[in-house]
C-alpha cells in the first residue's frame, strides 16, 4: 500500500518514534507547526477519523490514553493542542488515521 504512515510503521521510511506499542505509534512530525509536534497513528490502516466504526474505534480510546501520557513526558502541563484533518477540505494530507499532538506556545480559536 502506497501509505507514508504505513512505511513508517514498516521501518521503509525513517522517523523519531517516541512511542509504540501493539496497537499504535508516535513519532515527531517532520514539518513541526509547534516547539512539540508529535503525530499519534495507529497500526491499522484506518483511512481517515470517517472510516472509525464501532469495530475499530477502541484504538481510538487507547490513542488518547496514549496523548495524555505523551503530554506528561513531553512537559505539556500548560495544555496542549489535538488535531485531526479529516478530508481534503479540511486539510487531510496523509490518509492513515492521525492525531496531532501540539504544544510549547499558545495556540487561537477558532482555528483557520
Ligand atoms: P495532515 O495534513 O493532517 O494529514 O498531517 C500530516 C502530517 O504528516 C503533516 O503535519 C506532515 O508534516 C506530516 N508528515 C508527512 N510526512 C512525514 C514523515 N515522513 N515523517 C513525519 N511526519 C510526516
Amino acid at each position: 500500500m502506497d501509505c507514508i504512515f504505513c512505511k513508517i510503521l514498516s521501518g521503509e521510511i525513517p522517523s523519531k518514534k517516541v512511542y509504540e506499542d501493539e496497537t499504535v505509534c508516535a513519532f515527531y512530525d517532520v514539518d513541526p507547526q509547534a516547539p512539540v509536534h508529535v503525530l499519534i497513528i495507529p497500526k491499522e490502516h484506518i483511512p481517515s477519523a470517517a472510516a472509525i466504526t464501532p469495530e475499530n474505534s477502541a484504538v481510538v480510546a487507547h490513542i488518547f490514553e496514549v496523548i495524555a501520557k505523551l503530554s506528561k513526558e513531553l512537559g505539556l502541563t500548560e495544555g496542549f493542542r489535538v488535531v485531526n484533518n479529516c478530508g481534503d477540505i479540511a486539510g487531510q494530507t496523509v490518509k492513515h488515521l492521525h492525531f496531532h499532538l501540539m504544544g510549547g506556545r499558545e495556540f487561537t480559536w477558532p482555528a483557520g
